[in-house]
């Protein structure tokens, strides 16, 4: 992936800088980019194709509650594969560290996040919550029994981590429910391995209506800086998750939330993050604060062209990056001894 070398690498590991330097910085994230014409609309859901590919929206979340938007930072569109990493949240919350683990897994596959033979390659495993045959085990373990009580259960959980009512986009969802013939072919060949126990055609279901659920960069940014604060909403002070949960989550997005690119990402910008087909992108800073962008063109992996620019352009510059640290000085000044 392309970023730019030339913005200074700020180094932080504390809290974000001031408000008007956030502020600032979040602007010029969005004037850099606003112009760039690369990537292609998603088509392979027919309706997202319907998308202004010169739509561009950017806003950080602070974890204590502040809020930074540039250029079409409310324009709705749906979560799609976002979707993945709060349900499983959900999901980690309600059935705890280990159950979740050992149904659904945490590694790579290496493989699109479609692949049918990921699922073959490893004796019916689903390897990760991120990819389709994961996200879709992930779905069949909510609590609530039946249809009805797990999507009651998904959408006050997404609601809590939003902080605001989300609503399905039912064209989009229509739409991908007549075309998702693979997603039903993948929860089939996990039932045939034992691997759900809910009725398969039932999940997917949940499963494309929990993708059709309608949010803006603005809601991304405050859904991710609830991971970032320990699980707690910093705009309405509700507990969705524990800590520990956010941490599990925050760890499977380092390794696999960016499709096949997420090791070059985790190498170039450094911050755990998903990416959805309709063009969102949500990059967690623990401790600090979430990044949300949103423009549909994406790049072959399926990546938001402006949006991985916009996010490498703020890791970089408000100083996000996990990995990244300075020389200690305190420290320093008996080393030589
Ligand atoms: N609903 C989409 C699917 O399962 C999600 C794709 C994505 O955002 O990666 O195909």
């Amino acid at each position: 992936m392309q970023t730019d070398d030339d913005t200074e690498q700020v180094v932080s590991t504390g809290s974000l800088p001031g408000w008007d330097r956030v502020e600032q910085l979040v602007q010029d994230a969005h004037a850099r980019y606003r112009d760039l014409a690369d990537g292609t609309v998603a088509d392979y859901i027919p309706e997202l194709a319907a998308a202004d590919p010169a739509w561009f929206g950017v806003c950080v979340a602070e974890s204590g509650g502040g809020l930074h938007l540039a250029g079409d930072a409310e324009v709705p569109f749906t979560i799609q594969s976002i979707s993945k990493a709060f349900v499983y949240a959900l999901v980690c919350e309600a059935l705890g560290h280990r159950p979740v683990l050992d149904r659904v897994g945490v590694n790579n596959t290496g493989l699109p996040f479609n692949s049918v033979i990921a699922v073959e390659l490893n004796d019916g495993h689903p390897m990760n919550p991120m990819v389709n045959a994961g996200a879709i085990a992930t779905t069949a373990l909510l609590p609530g029994g039946t249809p009805a009580g797990r999507w009651e259960h998904l959408t006050r959980g997404l609601d809590a981590f939003a902080g605001r009512r989300l609503e399905v986009d039912d064209v989009v969802y229509r739409s991908e429910a007549a075309t998702n013939q693979r997603n039903r072919a993948i929860a089939r060949l996990l039932e045939s391995y034992g691997r759900i126990e809910a009725d398969p055609l039932a999940v997917v279901d949940l499963y494309t209506r929990q993708c059709a659920l309608r949010v803006t960069a603005r809601d991304l940014a405050v859904m991710g800086a609830t991971l970032a604060d320990g699980g707690v909403n910093p705009l309405t002070g509700e507990r969705v998750v524990s800590a520990q949960v956010c941490r599990d989550t925050l760890a499977v997005l380092a390794s696999t939330g960016m499709y096949e690119r997420s090791g070059e990402w985790l190498f170039e910008i450094g911050l755990p993050a998903k990416s959805g087909v309709a063009g969102g992108i949500v990059a967690v800073a623990p401790g600090k604060g979430a990044i949300g962008t949103f423009s549909p063109p994406l790049d072959p992996a399926g990546n938001s062209v402006r949006g991985q620019r916009a996010t490498a352009h703020l890791s970089r510059s408000l100083g996000l990056n996990v990995f990244a640290s300075s020389v200690h000085v305190t420290e320093r000044a008996g080393a030589g001894r």
